[in-house]
């Protein structure tokens, strides 16, 4: 029998469902740690290197919904949401919140197992198998970091250092306004001699050659990136 050594960390405040699941996983080869409650799961998913997380949606304090928007953004590991309701399904999948997956209560232990394997699988392949893209898409524009090359509707757009550099600021922090000096700031550095004009050109500049809509204008605030 092929061991597994991924760790896998259960987030489940009913105590015979948690030793349940665990028992199932552990009996599969992963290591399996639990935990009951909400707050301390968002402190172990931060500082411990999981392989995949388990999380019960409905926890006393902090629940599901709430541990998924604190750690989405720290670990992209798989996440499997359990939940009792089949209407939870379609709300977590509402609100984007990036759970990969959902079983709803009551499952069989060995569907559970199966589905975790085949998480573990597709991850590893997406993170050792060489074609994790660094990529990023939003509606027509797609971003390709490692190659600094943007795509509008799959051909490519010429940009110069600073339009690139400014989209990719934005894209990384979109639905978010930042005012003209932010930007110098943050794309020129502060000891440039470059002003907040020039700002303005660049973006009008990049706002040609990317599709309507992404930068708005926030009168007397500055500018957003819309990604919605
Ligand atoms: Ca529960």
């Amino acid at each position: 029998m092929e061991i597994e050594n991924k760790k896998i960390l259960i987030v489940e405040d009913e105590v015979s469902i948690a030793e349940l699941e665990r028992d199932y996983l552990e009996i599969s080869g992963y290591a399996v740690e639990l935990v009951h409650s909400g707050q301390k799961a968002v402190t172990m998913i931060r500082s411990n290197p999981y392989d995949l997380i388990i999380l019960d949606l409905m926890l006393p304090e902090i629940d599901g919904f709430s541990i998924i928007k604190a750690v989405r953004n720290d670990v992209d590991v798989p996440i499997l949401m359990v939940t009792a309701k089949k209407e939870d399904i379609d709300k977590i999948r509402g609100l984007g919140l990036g759970a990969d997956d959902f079983i709803t209560k009551p499952f069989s232990p060995s569907e559970l197992v199966a589905r975790v394997k085949a998480h573990l699988a597709r991850y590893e392949r997406l993170t050792h198998g060489g074609v994790k893209k660094k990529e990023v898409t939003i509606r027509n524009l797609t971003i390709q970091l490692d190659a600094r090359r943007v795509l509008v509707n799959n051909k490519e757009v010429n940009l110069t250092t600073k339009e690139y550099d400014i989209l990719v600021f934005f894209a990384n922090n979109p639905d978010q306004v930042f005012s003209k000096e932010i930007i110098l700031d943050r794309i020129w550095g502060l000891d440039s001699y470059v002003d907040t004009a020039t700002v303005t050109v660049h973006i009008g500049k990049l706002r040609d050659k990317i599709p309507d809509g992404f930068i708005e204008t926030v009168w007397g605030a500055g500018y957003r990136f819309n990604i919605g």
